[in-house]
């Protein structure tokens, strides 16, 4: 079958290849893929800058939706047909703290799909039945692609910080997680703010008609004085930082207020200076996300299911596998939001 293939360390070392295709072992299914989408972390892969550890050759991809066409030995449960969606998290070792905790997206031996073993960017992947879960019927296999992202969305801004419904909430860049956070957040009855820049127009849109409150370009508009408008000059209560870079982030900690909660979803990829001060000075709380886990995956399918996050409006393109550079390329120049592969 045809896959595309992160093939040697590096930067670059990708193409697609014909590989055998993969048999599901005990405890293991094997999906059929319906449609796989392009996540930033990929670009990190191709460009060998991700802290992640990647074991090449490797099938890509671990955002996706598909049907159970192969049960391995002693899977309950499960039957052929199912329409499903896979957390990525393939391999925990089950008796560390965070595994013993239910926050394996933690643990120190998380092996991850599409980065060790072999992912989603080919017609068939396999995957442990642990780590299924059901795709209702009311949810399409496109919107089911966008779960992974959704799940993580939901276990930062769900689990790991609080948002109620007199908040004011600041989602910094407009991408796929941003619109995502936003919509999460305005499901939890937030007055919520979108902020990015000169080449966030069409995204800054998207936001306006997915409920934003206001929406800041800071290229031309003044994201102080919006928040000092919106908060009677006490500043938000919470920050959503995805836009990961230096800019976004100064700014959102100046527009917080004091005892806010400033939650980092993005990754900068590099250090940054910052006037670390603030957050004695405000008492702020900071925390940083990493993926999701079983809980974050049933709440994401209950908001898509409701109609709380909808998935759908993210997709700006569809690729085959083949043109796996030209939807790279798409997603790297930023045009569009999210980028699926519909393997052939
Ligand atoms: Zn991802
Ligand atoms: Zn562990």
């Amino acid at each position: 079958m045809k896959a595309v293939v992160k093939y040697a360390k590096g930067k670059g070392f990708v193409e697609v290849r014909d590989v055998p295709e993969p048999q599901p072992g005990p405890g293991e299914v094997r999906i059929r893929v319906e449609y796989a989408g392009i996540c930033a972390s990929d670009l990190h892969i191709l460009n060998d800058d991700i802290a992640i550890t990647i074991r090449p050759p490797v099938v890509m991809g671990h955002e996706f939706s598909g049907t159970i066409d192969r049960l391995g030995d002693g899977v309950e449960g499960w039957s052929a047909g199912d329409r499903v969606v896979a957390e990525a998290s393939y391999e925990v070792c089950g008796a560390c703290r965070y595994c013993a905790s239910g926050f394996y997206n933690l643990c120190g031996s998380r092996k991850v799909l599409g980065y060790w073993h072999d992912g989603a960017f080919a017609r068939y992947t396999v995957v442990p039945a642990r780590r299924l879960h059901r795709l209702p019927a009311g949810i399409s296999f496109k919107a089911g692609a966008l779960i992974e992202p959704t799940a993580c969305v939901v276990h930062g801004v769900c689990e790991l910080i609080t948002i109620g419904p007199h908040d004011v909430v600041l989602v910094t860049g407009p991408g796929a997680i941003g619109l995502t956070a936003l919509q999460v957040a305005k499901a939890a009855g937030a007055t919520v703010v979108v902020s990015g820049t000169a080449d966030d127009r069409a995204r800054l849109e998207l936001a306006a008609k997915l409920g934003a409150d206001a929406t800041v370009d800071v290229s031309t508009g003044d994201l102080a004085k919006t928040v000092h408008d919106l908060t009677a000059g006490r500043g938000v209560d919470v920050v959503v930082e995805c836009a990961g870079n230096d800019r976004a982030v100064r700014s959102a900690l100046d527009a917080l207020r004091k005892q806010g909660q400033f939650l980092q979803l993005g990754l900068l990829g590099r250090d940054m200076q910052l006037a670390f001060d603030a957050i004695v000075y405000k008492e702020l709380k900071v925390t940083g996300s990493l993926s999701s886990r079983d809980v974050s995956w049933r709440r994401a399918i209950e908001l898509v299911e409701r109609g709380d996050v909808r998935p759908e409006v993210l997709v700006s393109g569809e690729y085959p596998l083949d043109d796996w550079e030209e939807a790279f390329r798409m997603h790297a120049g930023r045009k569009g939001l999210k980028i699926l592969f519909k393997p052939e």
